[in-house]
């Protein structure tokens, strides 16, 4: 086991400017890990042996919280706007220090971990947390050194996460008590006031999004994969809820990842060691690989038990919608490690289109799958007010416009000529509505979504029958095996037909407002991938 005996004497957190004097815990394995989170009344155990923490106030990322540190360095490089706020160089100095001090008496979880399964292209990251639960979480959702590696492990970017730290918005510049701040040039993430955990993986992912376009020319992308036996490699894209890590799992191919890679000339790579899976509504039959997962050594967030038991109730929302599970990969039992395959044959942009306009599944020319994947186009459902059923669209480029430091030019510009390269197939797949809009018709069944992705990756879709969606000029299929014809026109599921063609012209025009501000980039032929009102 290459957990044992790690505590390290040698290591010292004084490299970093931070002297402490209660206690300095290094590389914990996991159990050790559990058995502090439980001593220090961090987290509960469930009866299935997953560790179960609350993340308290916030159980999803802050994205107004969320700063980058404008300097010589980045000021020209970074896409700065809403997405990636400028910090001042000075207040990250001050808010550094002032963390440095409120470290020195708190006893100290630090791990150091990979991000990036390519040895050429990772970061080696120290990890400085003040619960033991956070830290289990960073084992399980970055890479772990081996014994060997960890003797000589040379970092080169460190994250410091307190939650219990919070700022003075009026003297430390920030817009709460809560902050996540990229430094990329001191290449430091500091995190404060927020215990939700996924700000760490998020924040090393949008680093990673820089670095590699920017310095390494590799395509960093949301989105997950797998690989079939015969070593063709499927990425998912896709926004929160969309199926990325629902799908990727598959009893029949090897996981890469469920969330974050990188494309280089030869090989897609994983950033991470880990899967962070929804778990609301999670059922066994549905779900069998996630539900395996969760067993001791996983954690799972925001959940709760069933009365007077430690089992999970995976249908209860009472903390909120984004409950989580955090496991190592190998919990996954036909994971490949380490995670890296070929480049792509197949590439699935997933959409919840709670419209029920999308069609399930559709083939995309190069030209539409640059138009959507510039678009990164899916569907919030409406919120819990009493008789609002509209959804609202969502546009965001490159399918994860949150987590990218440039221009989404950048990332499309690779993503164009690695299309352009290689032989790929692009689908787009609706994981959403079927029937009607959400209100009306139903989210599409995953077994039959399974299907469809079974049959774009096996070929079984590559001598059947095609016809052009009218608005969105898609090549949708007439059939599709173990899946009803029916199911593969959303027209047909509709029982007014006039009102899914006055919703899909509604919709396509929602897609050429929200390009307007990247027709100035684009090219006859991308835009030759737009709607056709
Ligand atoms: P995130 O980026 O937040 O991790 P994700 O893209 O990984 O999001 P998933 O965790 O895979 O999203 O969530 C998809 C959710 O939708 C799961 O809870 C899954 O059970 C549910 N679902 C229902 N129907 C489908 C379907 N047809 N295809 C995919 N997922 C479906
Ligand atoms: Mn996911």
């Amino acid at each position: 086991m290459q957990d044992l005996e790690l505590k390290s004497a040698k290591k010292s957190l004084s490299e970093l400017g931070i002297q402490n004097a209660s206690g300095v815990m290094w590389n914990l394995s996991p159990a050790e890990l559990v058995e502090q989170a439980l001593l220090n009344q961090e987290a509960v155990l469930t009866d299935n042996g997953a560790l179960m923490a609350d993340t308290g106030t916030f159980t999803g990322r802050s994205p107004k919280d969320r700063y980058i540190v404008k300097d010589n360095n980045t000021s020209e490089s970074v896409w700065w706007g809403d997405v990636n706020i400028a910090f001042d160089e000075e207040k990250f100095e001050y808010l550094h220090q002032k963390m440095i001090n409120f470290l020195a008496d708190k006893k100290l979880y630090v791990r150091e971990a990979y991000a990036g399964a390519d040895e050429n292209y990772r970061l080696n990251l120290t990890i400085i947390n003040t619960l033991a639960w956070q830290n289990l979480f960073c084992y399980n959702m970055f890479l772990r050194p081996s014994v060997e590696e960890l003797e000589h492990f040379e970092s080169n970017f460190t994250i410091i996460c307190a939650p219990e730290f919070e700022a003075d918005p009026e003297v430390d510049g920030t817009r709460q008590k809560n902050f996540a701040i990229i430094n990329l040039t001191k290449r430091i993430i500091l995190i404060g006031g927020t215990a939700y955990a996924g700000e760490m993986k998020k924040g090393i992912f949008s680093v990673l999004n820089y670095i590699l376009p920017h310095e390494r020319n590799v395509l960093s992308m949301h989105c997950s994969a797998n690989v079939g036996e015969k070593g063709d490699t499927a990425i998912f894209f896709g926004l929160s809820g969309t199926g990325k890590t629902t799908l990727s799992a598959d009893p029949n191919r090897g996981l890469i990842g469920d969330d974050e890679h990188g494309w280089t000339e030869d090989t897609v790579f994983n950033f991470e060691g880990g899967c962070y899976a929804k778990v609301i509504d999670l059922s066994r039959e549905k779900e069998p690989e996630i539900w395996d997962a969760i067993k001791f050594g996983a954690i799972v967030e925001n959940t709760r038990f069933y009365e007077n038991s430690r089992t999970v109730d995976y249908t209860n929302k009472s903390v909120t919608e984004n409950t989580r599970t955090a496991y190592p990969i190998h919990h996954i039992k036909n994971a490949i490690e380490p995670s890296i395959a070929g480049i792509p044959k197949n590439i699935f942009f997933l959409t919840a289109d709670a419209f029920g306009v999308i069609p399930p599944i559709s083939k995309l020319n190069k030209s539409q799958a640059m138009y959507h994947f510039i678009s990164g186009y899916t569907a919030k459902v409406a919120g819990t007010e009493v008789g609002v059923t509209e959804p609202k669209t969502t546009f965001s480029a490159c399918f994860g416009a949150a987590f990218l430091p440039l221009h989404p030019t950048k990332y499309a510009e690779l993503f164009g000529e690695k299309m352009e390269k290689h032989q790929v197939n692009v689908w787009l797949i609706n994981t959403g509505w079927t029937g009607g809009p959400y209100g009306v018709g139903s989210r599409m069944k995953l077994k039959y979504t399974r299907a469809m992705i079974t049959a774009a990756l096996n070929g079984e879709l590559d001598n059947v029958s095609y016809r052009k969606h009218s608005v969105f000029g898609v090549s949708i299929p007439e059939s599709c095996p173990n899946v009803p014809a029916e199911v593969l026109s959303p027209r047909a599921t509709w029982s007014d037909k006039d009102a899914y063609d006055r919703k899909a012209r509604e919709l396509g025009a929602e897609f050429i407002s929200n390009f307007e501000k990247y027709k100035a980039f684009a090219t006859e032929d991308i835009l030759a991938g737009s709607p056709n009102l």
